[in-house]
């Protein structure tokens, strides 16, 4: 067996440095451990340097993702305030629904919803009157940060070093990640290329495209309708994002049309309200990943081949206990966060840290093993 020279073995190697692996990388260095963060093409390369960055709650029925959304965005606003004040500009946030058909699901969020909300300010009020069939929510604390800082200052712990990641090795000691050494490894990849194959794990990556402009309109609220709008600072706001899931950069055949993005992105902002004197100042684009499910992936990756040689009663539809499959050890997963990158990330960074260095439990709702669960089923 070959030996490892202790000096270039790393507790943590994250793959990714989006928001994800950065935030994992922050807890991970508070708590001591030595990280390697790797990225093929910087912090907050990816989708992450293209976000708003908003912190604003899912607008959701019940169910797990509710209650997610609800508890990791209380935790993103206090994260926010106490390590990255500098970088997080607070507003109250007005949701308003596109159209009556939407009404109900925002009705239904007041009645269901733990988190503080408050009457309309004078402006929202106006900008409501002008909407008077739409309902609406105001919550009183919502954040924008500034997404790519956030994710270089969150890194700064942690050795980070720009390289593509070709093969992952995962043994019972340790992984190797080409040729770093790791006792574990942690994939943040987002929905890029995957470097290790999971036939049941299929992410969708959604295209998406937002700009900061320059305009004479003030807006002393982040709204959400049609798409978001948010003042960044003096006489300038960020407008985001649109969805595009055909789109992705690793496999198009044609570029990206940034000119029908830029359209694409004023024509909905102007079905909210009217910004007087805009100036496109500079476009974001980036990849979101989201699940099937639209939960997050969070936890440790069956080994679906072995798995299936080693329990054949999977196929005729015998059930077992998740302990009973084989793992690919020392590797976990962070992905599927969607949207909302800067809303869930901290949270489940922070689970995921205390999961690596105190072996506290992961969410068994977020364990990607249930995706495996599913398509066992399918085949
Ligand atoms: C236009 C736009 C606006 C958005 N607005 C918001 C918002 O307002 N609020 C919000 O919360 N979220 C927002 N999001 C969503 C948010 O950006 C995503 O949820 C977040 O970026 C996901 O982070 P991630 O770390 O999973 O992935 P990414 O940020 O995509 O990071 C993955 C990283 O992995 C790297 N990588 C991939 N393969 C390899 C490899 N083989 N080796 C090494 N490195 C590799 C990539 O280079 C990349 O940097 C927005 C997204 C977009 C596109």
């Amino acid at each position: 067996m070959s030996r490892i020279s202790k000096k270039s073995v790393y507790d943590v190697a994250i793959v990714g440095a989006g928001i994800t692996g950065s935030a994992l990388a922050f807890f991970l260095t508070q708590a001591g451990q030595k990280v390697l963060l790797l990225d093929a093409a910087g912090i907050a390369a990816g989708g992450s340097g293209a976000a708003g960055a908003f912190v604003s709650p899912k607008i959701a029925k019940e169910g797990a993702l509710k209650a997610l959304s609800e508890e990791a965005f209380l935790f993103a606003l206090e994260f926010y305030e106490r390590y990255f004040p500098h970088l997080t500009r607070f507003a109250p946030l007005l949701h308003v629904s596109t159209d009556p058909t939407q009404n109900e699901k925002i009705e239904y969020f007041k009645k269901h919803t733990a988190l503080k909300r408050c009457a309309p300010s004078s402006e929202a009020a106006a900008f409501l009157a002008q909407h008077p069939q739409c309902a609406s929510v105001m919550i009183e604390r919502s954040a924008l940060v500034d997404a790519a800082q956030v994710c270089r200052e969150m890194a700064q712990g942690a050795e980070v070093l720009i390289h593509e990641v070709k093969t992952l090795t995962c043994k019972p000691t340790h992984c190797q990640i080409d040729h770093f050494i790791a006792k574990k490894a942690v994939l943040c990849i987002g929905a890029y290329r995957p470097v290790l194959t999971l036939p049941y794990v299929s992410l969708r990556g959604i295209w998406g495209h937002r700009i900061d402009i320059a305009t004479s309109t003030q807006l002393p609220f982040h709204l959400h309708q049609h798409l978001s709008v948010a003042a960044t600072c003096e006489g300038r706001s960020a407008i985001g994002a649109t969805h595009d899931v055909h789109y992705h950069p690793q496999y198009a055949q044609q570029p990206y049309d940034i000119e029908a993005g830029r359209q694409e992105l004023l024509r909905k902002a102007a079905q909210s309200l009217s910004l007087e004197h805009v100036e496109v100042l500079r476009d974001y684009t980036g990849l979101r990943s989201g699940s099937n499910d639209y939960l997050p992936l969070l936890g440790p990756l069956v080994d679906a081949e072995a798995t299936c040689t080693h329990l054949s009663g999977l196929r005729a539809g015998r059930h077992y206990e998740r302990a009973a499959f084989s793992y690919h050890p020392n590797v976990l997963m962070f992905n599927g966060v969607g949207g909302y990158g800067f809303v869930l990330g901290p949270y489940l960074a922070r689970e995921m840290a205390r999961h690596l260095t105190q072996g506290v439990a992961l969410s068994a709702t977020l364990d990607p093993t249930r995706f495996f669960e599913r398509w066992v089923k399918r085949r």
